[in-house]
């Protein structure tokens, strides 16, 4: 007996949306790629991308196949960048081509104003360098919003991986742990101040956990021991933290440029909303959000808050299916036909997500591939 006409229906669709995701991505992957590697690397990693597409849209599961891609992704960025393979770990030669760092972004923004400010009274201003800058920025703000730090984001793809890997929490976090989630922008704002006030990028200096970049601001002294001390706590929190508590404490308590994407991420049409009145307060949808991004008082309603980085993962835990993605606050109007379900908020969001991720990754996960290929072709 052949499959059922529905799930051949469903099938064609994801295939279509597959397709949708896999042109684009080919685009992205082999320009970003083939400005030094085959364009081979990249067209394999769009046939990723686009896998996932087809997965999300035929299963329905967003989050378990959008934490492969977001998982392999950050994988291939320690592969690429910071980690050689076969015994040489932490090769201090990997650095040199490391991409620009978005998380120092946020911290480091007032300096960069201030950087305009001198250019343009010294007359030397570059319009060209702030407008691509600002513009390639706005660009993903708008299309991914907060959703960067669940679809893009490499620091966020190595805590969200090690946080699916344990069965249950070994440590629960309480409801400390929501009182403390203004933490980051707290840190954004204190490391805005400091790295203004005394022209030095404070947070990549003293908390960035992969601060391997010799970055230091004593070559032996106590100020290094203390900036150690420091990063093995920032790196305790990524890669240890996320194992004993099923949830992103880094990302969660620690990455100013979370609280930079919350805030700025207003600018992006698509939530994850619940359906009014029914919420019954069983408080499943709070246990899974790895980010800490549902509160739900006992007997109270569930509430989605702004840190809410639409990785999908609630979507599937309320008993009552409550939580959806939708697009300015409202949900689709079903639209009908074989590729209608396409034209959801859900899978415009998806498309969004996988084509500005894929994107993105494309500065090291073909290059990664090529490295692999390199290694087990000399074996
Ligand atoms: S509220 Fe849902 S979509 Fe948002 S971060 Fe938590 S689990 Fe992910
Ligand atoms: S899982 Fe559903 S019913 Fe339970 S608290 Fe969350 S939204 Fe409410």
């Amino acid at each position: 007996m052949g499959p059922n006409p529905s799930a051949r229906k469903k099938a064609a669709a994801a295939g279509v949306f597959a397709a949708l995701v896999f042109i684009p991505a080919l685009l992205f992957s082999t320009m970003i790629a083939g400005r030094e590697i085959s364009r081979l690397y990249g067209l394999a990693w769009a046939f990723f991308a686009a896998g996932t597409a087809y997965a999300i849209s035929y299963t329905g599961r967003v989050s378990f196949y959008r934490r492969i891609f977001f998982s392999v992704s950050a994988l291939a960025f320690l592969l690429h960048f910071k980690l050689s393979l076969f015994g040489k770990a932490f090769d201090p030669s990997c650095f040199k081509d490391t991409p620009f760092c978005h998380i120092a972004m946020a911290p480091y923004f007032l300096n960069y104003l201030y950087q305009q400010y001198l250019a343009l009274m010294s007359g030397g201003w570059k319009l060209w360098g702030p407008i691509t800058l600002g513009a390639a920025w706005l660009f993903v703000t708008i299309g991914l919003g907060r959703g960067w730090c669940s679809w893009a984001c490499f620091y966020g793809g190595i805590d969200d991986g090690l946080s699916a890997l344990p069965g249950r929490p070994l440590l629960k976090t309480g409801r400390w742990a929501l009182k403390a989630r203004d933490l980051p922008a707290a840190l954004l704002i204190f490391a805005m101040l400091a790295s203004l006030a005394t022209m030095l990028p404070v947070y990549c200096l003293w908390l960035c956990p992969f601060k391997l970049t010799g970055s230091f601001l004593d070559q032996q002294g106590y100020l290094r021991g203390l900036q150690y001390a420091l990063m093995f706590f920032a790196l305790a929190a990524l890669v240890l933290a996320p194992l004993l508590t099923k949830k992103r404490i880094f990302c969660s308590f620690l990455c100013p440029f979370a609280a930079w994407q919350a805030f700025w991420g207003r600018l992006n049409p698509f939530r994850i909303s619940i359906e009014e009145g029914k919420c019954t307060g069983c408080r499943r949808c709070v246990a899974v959000c790895p980010t800490l991004a549902i509160s739900c008082a006992p007997g109270g309603k569930a509430e989605i808050l702004p840190y809410c980085n639409l990785c999908g993962q609630c979507l599937g835990a309320c008993p009552a299916r409550l939580h959806t993605y939708t697009a300015f606050g409202l949900k689709l109007p079903a639209v009908e036909g074989a590729l209608g379900r396409l034209v959801s908020a859900e899978h415009i969001f998806v498309f969004s997500a996988l084509l500005l991720g894929s994107a993105f990754s494309s500065l090291w996960a073909p290059a990664a591939l090529r490295d692999l290929v390199k290694i087990f072709g000399t074996h």
